[in-house]
This record gives structure tokens, C-alpha cells and sequence, in this order.
């Protein structure tokens, strides 16, 4: 990939109260580059789903950093990388399907990573029980007329 054009590195706690705060971080990011309406407001729910993954998976009653990466590319595509060191997934690939949670006594839908996937171009998950866990998005942002 070529060399980023500009870079927003985060590190924060896993309070809930920070999810809002990376919501509108990445969305004062993005705005740089002009999105339309409907391309920050997906990116904020993407953002949104990935930090609150932290909060209530990875740490659970504990408090720990979470990392946010956010690179902007020079034609358009933005990538996000959030990451912690928490409890980590041990089969990610069932973890993504839809409607697959661990925790529906807390009313989870299971429905975060299907968020994430059909709100941006793309999402890699990395995961290693015990270690954490790393989201990668990916969005192109449209050219708007000038
Ligand atoms: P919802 O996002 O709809 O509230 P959910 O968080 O359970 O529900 P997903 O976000 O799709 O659904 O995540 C699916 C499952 O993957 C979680 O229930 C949890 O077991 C696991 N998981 C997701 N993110 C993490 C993480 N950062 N650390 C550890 N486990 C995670
Ligand atoms: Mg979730």
C-alpha cells in the first residue's frame, strides 16, 4: 500500500464513555477529506461497533488501552485499524457471522462485525486468545464534485 498522506494514532481506556470520543475523533479525521453524509455516519458506526467490542469483550470488567490507527491514503481510501490486548476470540470466523454473540444475557445482538463489513469496504479480523485483538477497515471515500 502506498504511503499514507496524513495519520491519527490513539491510545485510550476502555471506558464507555471513549466510545463516543473515537466516534467523533475518527469523524474530525475523516471530515478532512470531504465524505458525504452517508460516508460518515458509516464510518462513525463502524468505529462505534469496533471500540465497543473492546469495552465489553476484549476487557470485559476490567479497564484496558485501546489503539486506534487512522490513515488517509491519496486517493480517498481510509483505513482503520483498532486494536486491544484483551481476552481475544478464539474462532474468529464464527465470531463474524451474524447474530453470533457470547454475551445475549447482556441483550447483544451479535451483530457488530456485520455492521462493520457492510458499512465499510472492507474488515480483517486478528485475533489470538489472550493477547487481543486487531480490527482492519477499510472505506474509499467518493470524489465529489468541486
Ligand atoms: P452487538 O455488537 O450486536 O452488540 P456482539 O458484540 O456480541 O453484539 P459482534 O460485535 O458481532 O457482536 O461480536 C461477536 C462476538 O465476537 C462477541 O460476542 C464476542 O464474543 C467476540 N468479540 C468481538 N470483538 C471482540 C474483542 N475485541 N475481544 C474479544 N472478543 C470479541
Ligand atoms: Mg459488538
Amino acid at each position: 500500500m502506498k504511503k499514507s498522506e496524513n495519520t491519527l494514532k490513539l491510545q485510550f481506556d476502555s471506558l464507555s464513555q471513549n466510545e463516543s470520543l473515537a466516534r467523533s475523533l475518527a469523524a474530525a479525521f475523516v471530515m478532512q477529506l470531504n465524505p458525504t453524509v452517508a460516508e460518515l455516519a458509516d464510518i462513525k458506526c463502524a468505529v462505534s461497533e469496533a471500540v465497543t467490542n473492546c469495552t465489553v469483550h476484549a476487557y470485559r470488567d476490567a479497564v484496558g488501552p485501546v489503539y486506534m490507527i487512522m490513515n488517509a491514503y491519496a486517493d480517498r481510501k481510509v483505513k482503520i485499524e483498532i486494536r486491544d490486548a484483551g481476552c481475544g476470540i478464539p474462532d474468529v470466523e464464527t465470531a463474524m457471522q451474524p447474530l453470533y454473540t457470547t454475551d445475549a444475557e447482556n441483550e447483544r445482538s451479535g451483530m457488530g462485525f456485520t455492521v462493520m463489513d457492510s458499512f465499510m469496504d472492507s474488515l480483517t479480523v486478528r485475533s489470538r486468545p489472550g493477547k487481543g485483538t486487531k480490527v482492519i477497515m477499510m472505506k474509499k471515500l467518493s470524489v465529489l464534485p468541486r
